[in-house]
């Protein structure tokens, strides 16, 4: 029978139950949609075009393990991320670097100008010093004028709130460059895998040790089991039955469109801070610069209910955060669970860094 039991069938889970099982035990992977690799997963479109069922996924890291243990199942296409932010009517080079600032302001200025130019624009502005939350992290960067035309309407649009209300780490994602660097990420390492992510992972999953069931409920079934080992990728506050109330997560709405000319935009994201009540447009034959006379874009309209996307990090939910986390704590330590993931330990991770923390969870 099964030793191990890994509850959700997305990075976590799969990067759990393969190294599990490369050390012998028998593991049985339960995942509650009907399909694996969780919110990366992806299929090819009628026109030959893949497409990232829960929004665009772009794989990037700094660490050279993480990189070895995806090679292993996937090749990577070459793929550097470039977005362009749609704003007074424009599309500026995002996030903030030298051009940008050549473009916003129509100035010529060289690389080394560039810091004394941000510190004028930061000086004529208000923030808290230090930086206590989203807003100040920017400002204190950039000064108010950028940041009302790159931040402040995106963030309010995507979290639904003022700026001020949120953690300065969500802030901390986005780069300021001072040279003409327009790359999203400056990681060594970044690609699209090949042929997918599902491919990734389903060969991540394929394993003498790894059985799969899909469209189970851990909830539903979970007194059925006895194994030695638990590793719950699920949501953090559902798996304790909401006692410290609920945590909030947000979710989006993604509306494709097949459209019947070559290309829609020049990158495959487009920002829009200000207009409209999208926040990005993502043109997916980008990504693996898949040749079609059409073209499939995704519009993302973020909503509040439904399918948890993100991690909401405001003062309250960080909080209730830490009482789990301390019940979590002492489960981990009976050896019996252990909790991976963006859900299950409430954090803004990206994909490389849910395979790092699974990695040191599972081979210390
Ligand atoms: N953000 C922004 N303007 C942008 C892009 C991002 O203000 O053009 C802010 C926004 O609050 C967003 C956060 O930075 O939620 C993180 O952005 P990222 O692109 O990392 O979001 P993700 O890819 O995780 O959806």
């Amino acid at each position: 029978m099964f030793e191990i039991l890994v509850v959700g069938a997305g990075l976590a889970g799969a990067t759990s139950a393969r190294i599990l099982a490369e050390k012998g035990y028998k593991v049985l992977v339960i995942e509650k949609h009907k399909h694996i690799a969780g919110h990366c997963h992806d299929y090819k479109d009628e026109n030959g075009i893949t497409v990232h069922t829960y929004g665009p996924h772009i794989f990037h890291t700094k660490n050279k393990q993480v990189w070895n243990f995806v090679n292993r199942f996937t090749e990577f296409h070459y793929y550097q991320h470039r977005v362009l932010s749609y704003a007074e009517g424009r599309l500026i080079p995002f996030p903030i670097n030298r051009d940008t600032l050549s473009q916003v302001f129509g100035i010529e200025i060289a690389t080394y100008e560039v810091e004394e130019f941000l510190e004028k624009e930061v000086k004529k502005s208000k923030y808290n010093n230090p930086p206590k939350n989203f807003r100040d992290v920017v400002v204190s960067q950039v000064g108010e004028r950028l940041y009302e035309m790159f931040f402040k309407n995106y963030t309010i649009k995507q979290w639904e709130r003022d700026p001020e209300e949120l953690a300065p780490d969500v802030a901390k994602r986005i780069p300021i460059r001072t040279n003409r660097d327009d790359r999203y990420f400056s990681d060594k390492y970044q690609g699209i895998p090949k042929s997918g992510y599902t491919k990734m992972v389903e060969n991540m999953l394929n394993h003498p040790n790894i059985s799969l069931m899909l469209g189970v409920d851990y909830f539903e079934v979970k007194d059925l089991f006895k194994p030695k080992l638990t590793v719950y990728t699920g949501e953090l506050d559902r798996f304790f039955d909401y006692m410290y109330g609920k945590l909030e997560y947000r979710s989006l709405r993604l509306e494709l469109k097949t459209i019947d000319r070559e290309y829609y935009q020049p990158v495959a994201v487009v920002n829009y801070p200000n207009d409209y009540d999208w926040t990005r447009i993502t043109e997916y034959k980008h990504f693996l610069d898949e040749k079609s006379e059409k073209t499939t874009v995704c519009f993302e309209y973020p909503l509040s209910e439904g399918e948890p996307y993100y991690i909401v990090m405001t003062q309250e939910n960080m909080e209730k955060r830490e009482k789990y986390m301390r019940k979590v704590g002492k489960l981990e330590s009976t050896g019996e669970y252990i909790f991976i993931g963006r859900l299950a330990e409430y954090k803004y991770y990206n994909m490389d860094q849910v395979i790092d923390v699974t990695l040191k969870k599972l081979t210390s």
